[in-house]
């Protein structure tokens, strides 16, 4: 084993989705060293994806989001610490210094710090509107605890942001017969992510399950109630007035990287690491949503934020600590649940020139692929698990497709049009 095997006492700061899969896959890897798990939220290590989904709806409760039972840390000698953050690291000397004052020394430090939801920010109302008692933001239990008292039949909600976790939210919503309103300051839907035709779809999904999409529409001011507590009207640049009973906030994730930053670590939209999971210091890494690692697939840094991406880098770090060779770089994937329709998304589709879709988005099952220069860059399925998997093994070698209206011809399967693909 090289030097990393004199390690033997490693602290992993956050205890999210890729702290745990970190250090039970250090333990999996024969690790036997020391492993310490800080992490602020008063909870063991849980799944954020369901916060959105069936949790929001109350289909699943709280035992199912956590990623392991507090039995299996203890059994594989994994120290979790709830409720502790920590404030400051000193790489010199190779010690976190924890909120209460108290300090740990580390021989190897692991950045899993994740990330905290964009404020909204109004011209005037910057600073008071965080505190706001109907506004709300969704990342961990406590917020989808707070937003679930407020979810009541016949309430108006007013969602900021039509991106994946508006859009997931205004499908339960509706079906809660809470009255919703989604606000996307972009002409369109998932703009960021998806293709037109696809942000056309689910805004139609959308629309017909009674959820009120505007588009394009800017957020001038919020004005609150009697109480100064509450807001009561949201107003649009222009002039529209809405009144809403409560807000939820979903425009975006910024990565923690305050910790590294003031310690003196190169940070590149995200704690910049290599393909290893090293930071600019030797002895600490980062994994997971707070950490942008260079992408070979892509050509450039990327930070992803999805469960799959913290699962692979923390089983790259694991690796690496572990004196193994790094795992081979996989497609970037995500998921989203919106009424009964699964879109799964393989690769990144910026920069594609054009879309070549398969089947009928009528029928709420069809694949879109996105190419770039005759290549296959990405692909979004909807409804169509079978198809997603073949396009996510494709998506990985970015194939010259020669015939895109046999990729668009259901009578031919994909497994014949991608074999005649060039590689
Ligand atoms: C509502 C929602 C729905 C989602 N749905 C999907 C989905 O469908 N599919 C998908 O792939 N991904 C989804 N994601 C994204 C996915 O959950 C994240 O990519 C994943 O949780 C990243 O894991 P992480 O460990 O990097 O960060 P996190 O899970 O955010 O964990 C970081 C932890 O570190 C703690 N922390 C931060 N700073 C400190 C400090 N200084 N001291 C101590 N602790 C600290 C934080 O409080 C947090 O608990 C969703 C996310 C949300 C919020």
């Amino acid at each position: 084993m090289p030097d990393e095997a004199h390690a033997t006492n490693t602290v992993i700061v956050g205890a999210g989705h890729a702290a745990s899969e970190v250090a039970v896959s250090l333990r999996q890897k024969g690790y036997t060293g020391r492993l310490l798990l800080l992490g602020e939220e008063p909870y063991q290590p849980y799944q954020r994806p369901p916060l959105s989904k069936g949790y929001l709806s109350g289909e699943a409760d709280e035992q199912a989001l956590y990623l392991k039972p507090t039995s299996i840390y203890e059994k594989l000698g994994i120290d979790v610490r709830t409720s502790v953050r920590v404030v400051k690291l000193d790489p010199a000397h190779q010690i976190v210094t924890l909120a209460d004052g108290a300090e740990e020394p580390y021989d190897k430090l692991i950045l899993a710090t994740g990330g905290r939801p964009r404020p909204l920010s109004l011209a005037h109302e910057a600073k008071s509107v965080q505190r706001l008692s109907n506004l709300h933001y969704l990342r961990t239990i406590d917020d989808v605890n707070s937003i679930r008292r407020q979810f009541k039949p016949g309430f108006r909600l007013a969602i900021i942001g039509g991106g994946y976790i508006g859009l997931e939210v205004a499908a339960i919503a509706s079906r809660q017969r809470v009255h919703v309103t989604v606000l996307e300051a972009l002409p369109r839907v998932l703009a960021r992510v998806t293709a037109p035709e696809l942000s056309a779809f689910y805004e139609q999904v959308h629309r017909e399950a009674g959820v009120d999409i505007r588009t394009s529409a800017q957020l001038e001011r919020l004005e609150l109630d009697a109480s100064g507590d509450a807001v009561k009207t949201i107003v649009c640049a222009d002039g529209t007035v809405l009144t809403t009973d409560f807000l939820i906030v979903g425009i975006g994730l910024i990565p923690n990287v305050e910790l590294a930053q003031e310690a003196g670590l190169t940070v590149d939209n995200g704690i910049a690491v290599d393909q290893s999971g090293r930071t600019s210091d030797p002895n600490i890494f980062a994994i997971g949503d707070c950490s942008s690692r260079p992408s070979a697939l892509y050509g450039r840094r990327v930070r992803l934020e999805s469960v799959p991406n913290a699962l692979e880098q923390a089983r790259s770090v694991a690796a690496a600590l572990c004196g193994q060779p790094c795992p081979d770089e996989s497609v970037p994937w995500f998921w989203s649940d919106q009424y009964d329709l699964k879109l799964q998304m393989a690769g990144l589709s910026h920069g594609y020139d054009t879309l070549v879709v398969r089947g009928k988005p009528s029928a709420r099952s069809f694949i879109a692929f996105y190419l770039k220069e005759g290549r296959i860059i990405a692909a979004d399925a909807v409804n169509s698990p079978a198809a997603f998997m073949l396009a996510k093994r494709v998506v990985a070698k970015q194939p010259l497709i020669n015939n895109r209206s046999a990729l668009a011809d259901e009578t031919i399967p994909l497994q014949s049009v991608f074999s005649d693909a060039a590689q």
